[in-house]
């Protein structure tokens, strides 16, 4: 029998590394650019399950991958999430245990995440403004997502990211009042070009595209010229700060700048797909690997498949996508 590569690499040589796992396609929020709400989301058959998570982070982790991003959809509507992580953490191997949320159910569950071994966080926030912000979000509450900052920053989990998507139309009136949150506390704001992942028509699209460059200039004509932070080159995001501030601004430009030769990123969606690029609709099924008799050896073999499969470039150009942001997981 052939032995077992104990590291992930595609066929372009990028090691592969950290895994993200979207637990739920629904979310509580109904952001455009990410959940056009064509239909109620709901949970998919052969929803991931504890064991199926913990068989998943197992095979990646005897293939060398050693982080672990949960996320969704909203991954705190899970129930299970702090059981899904906890097993994570005592996988051998994995480091970090990290997640994505939009935060309304931090405060409420906090406790049984950090018991679990959640290390970091990235709390997504597109406006301080509340009605800009509830607009954004669909009916969300931006005290909230504050609250849930504070309460990050209390408990240490630094960083601290915040994740904005930048939308010509919707916020570019907060970005700047978004990147004053850097200011003052170790808050490490980042600002997303959109992709387009949402299936909107190609003009809406083009109209509401804003550069990081653009988002960039906005923020220093506002605050002054920004000083580049060194950051490790695998990172996907640029680092700069206002000088002697606390925080940090992040630009992560996948459509004008991508990073695409530096990804080390595997997903599996909530539905026990796997998918290596976010932007490319390849997905591979796993559900015999799941449900076989050894499914920690039979994801290994996806994982393998899913790693050849792995394009040098995702699709940047709009497209219509078989699953929006909020389906895939961000
Ligand atoms: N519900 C969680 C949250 O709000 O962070 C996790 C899932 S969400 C899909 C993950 C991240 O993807 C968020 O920071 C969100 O802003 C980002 N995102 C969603 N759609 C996007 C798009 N079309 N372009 C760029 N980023 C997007």
């Amino acid at each position: 029998m052939p032995e077992r590569p104990t590291e992930l690499i595609d066929r372009f040589g990028r090691v592969i590394r950290d895994l993200r796992i979207s637990v739920t396609p629904r979310c509580n929020y109904h952001c455009t650019y990410c959940d056009p709400l064509t239909d109620s989301h709901p949970e998919p058959r052969g929803t991931l399950s504890v064991q199926d998570v913990d068989n998943f982070v197992k095979a990646s982790a005897l293939l060398g991958l050693d982080a672990a991003r949960f996320t969704g959809g909203e991954p705190l509507l899970r129930k299970e999430l702090p059981q899904m992580m906890e097993n994570a953490k005592n996988t051998p191997g994995v480091k970090d245990i990290a997640l994505t949320t939009n935060g309304t159910m931090f405060r409420r569950r906090h406790k049984e995440l950090l018991e679990a071994g959640l290390n970091r966080i990235n709390i997504s926030i597109d406006a301080l403004n509340p009605s800009i912000f509830r607009q954004a979000t669909g009916g969300g509450d931006v005290t909230q997502v504050l609250d849930a900052i504070d309460l990050a920053l209390e408990l240490n989990l630094h960083p601290v990211k915040l994740n904005a998507v930048a939308i010509r139309g919707i916020n570019d009136t907060e970005l700047v009042h978004l990147a004053k949150l850097s200011l003052e506390r170790p808050l490490h704001v980042r600002f997303i070009e959109y992709m387009h992942l949402n299936n909107s028509d190609l003009e809406s699209y083009n109209n509401a595209f804003l550069s990081g460059k653009a988002i960039r200039a906005m923020i220093e004509q506002e605050l002054g010229v920004l000083e580049e932070v060194p950051t490790d080159p695998s990172s996907p995001a640029r680092v700069f700060k206002v000088p002697n501030s606390l925080g940090s601004l992040g630009f992560i430009n996948p459509i004008s700048e991508p990073f695409c030769g530096a990804c080390s990123r595997m997903r599996l969606t909530a539905d026990r797909k796997v998918r290596p690029c976010l932007l490319t609709d390849r997905e591979l099924d796993a559900n015999a690997a799941f449900d076989s008799a050894n499914p920690i050896e039979a994801l290994i073999d996806v994982l393998l498949e899913a790693a050849h499969r792995k394009d040098r470039m995702g699709d940047l150009l709009p497209k219509i996508r078989e699953r929006t942001m909020v389906a895939i997981g961000g």
